[in-house]
């Protein structure tokens, strides 16, 4: 057996740089088909992180948000609409019923890109639906598609049509699919694995990010892009209410996709759950999260003396860290008084 790596495990070598300011940095990243995003972070296809308010936020900041699909094709397709004209939108998709149908629309309405969304993508459902909407809507239209953990997923699903792949299985904050299923691999690894990719297609690092960070780490493994639930779920713009605890802590409601909770929500009733329902605190508007995020990304960079993300990826140079180095990288004052 092999070790497999997640984001805790490893550190950055820091090296010299000549970067004299961090607005020579370029962090921005090219997916392909009209896909430029100035800041490497897309927000999930999650019912409460993804719909009108965060696509149009993401955007103005740089980024990109993926409106889910738990909801009918009408509603997905309204909040879509609302997004202003020329801002990047992704609409989110399954592979049965009338996912054709939904993409359609929502593509009709003005998504920029489709992203079929589904817990495990190596799947020959995926394949059919790839193929099937290729033969639908042409080649010039982005599909994006996962999710995989392994070198053979990714590049299976980009022979069967996609231009970029979501990696990773079993490692978002709100994931039980390891706990229900035993299966998974933490998710650096699979970027490490993913990387190895000869062919051409995007690699989106997704879940178990929980700051800039691991944006970094993941970015200099390999990733283009990182997709993120929890770092989103508390700003003003996602579905739901912010309420309050009984100590005036304000909250906001953030649930996997295939938790029990959702699942009654979207479709009466559950079968086998992978996911569970909490809370976030209330952060307020996303563009002050995200443009926290963005100077921890750059100066992530400048540890590396790199410019670009590519730079980034050739420089990188990883280091396993011990648990006592884990607990020295996190703040560790006691409290002392003297
Ligand atoms: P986070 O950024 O760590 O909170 O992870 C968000 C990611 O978790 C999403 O982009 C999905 O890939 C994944 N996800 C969403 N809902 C579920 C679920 O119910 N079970 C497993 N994974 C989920």
């Amino acid at each position: 057996m092999t070790p497999a790596l997640s984001y805790d495990d490893v550190l950055l070598k820091p090296q010299y740089s000549d970067i004299r300011s961090r607005s020579e940095i370029d962090i921005s990243a090219e997916l392909g088909k009209g896909i430029h995003l100035c800041l490497p972070i897309i927000a999930s296809p999650m019912d409460t992180v993804s719909e009108h308010s965060m696509a149009s936020a993401m955007s103005d900041a740089g980024g990109v948000a993926i409106v889910h699909r738990y909801n009918t094709i009408s509603e997905q397709a309204a909040h879509i609409a609302r997004v202003e004209t020329p801002a990047l939108v992704g609409a989110a998709i399954g592979i049965t019923d009338n996912y054709i149908e939904r993409a359609g629309a929502c593509l009709e309405s003005g998504a920029t890109f489709l992203c079929v969304d589904v817990a495990h993508g190596h799947h020959i459902v995926m394949k059919e639906a790839l193929r099937a909407l290729r033969k639908s809507f042409g080649k010039r239209i982005h599909l994006m598609a996962g999710n995989v953990a392994t070198l053979e997923g990714i590049n299976d699903l980009a022979d069967w049509g996609a231009d970029s792949v979501r990696c990773n299985i079993g490692g978002g904050s709100i994931c039980s699919t390891r706990i229900q299923t035993g299966h998974g691999l933490p998710g650096l690894q699979t970027i490490f694995e993913c990387a190895q990719t000869d062919r051409d297609v995007k690699i989106i690092a997704d879940g178990g990010i929980k700051n800039s960070g691991d944006i970094v780490k993941a970015l200099a493994a390999g990733a283009d892009a990182v997709m993120v639930g929890s770092l989103l779920a508390g700003s003003t713009e996602t579905p739901g209410e912010v309420y309050y605890d009984r100590d005036g802590g304000r909250w906001k409601t953030y649930r996997g996709m295939a938790s029990k909770e959702a699942q009654i929500d979207w479709r009466g009733k559950y079968s086998s759950f992978e996911g569970v329902a909490s809370r976030v605190a209330h952060q307020g508007p996303v563009r002050a999260v995200l443009d926290d995020l963005e100077k921890g990304i750059r100066s992530g960079f400048s540890y590396s003396g790199a410019r670009t993300l590519t730079e980034l990826q050739t420089k990188a140079i990883f280091v396993e860290q011990t648990a006592s180095g884990l607990s020295e990288s996190g703040t560790h004052i006691r409290g002392r008084t003297r």
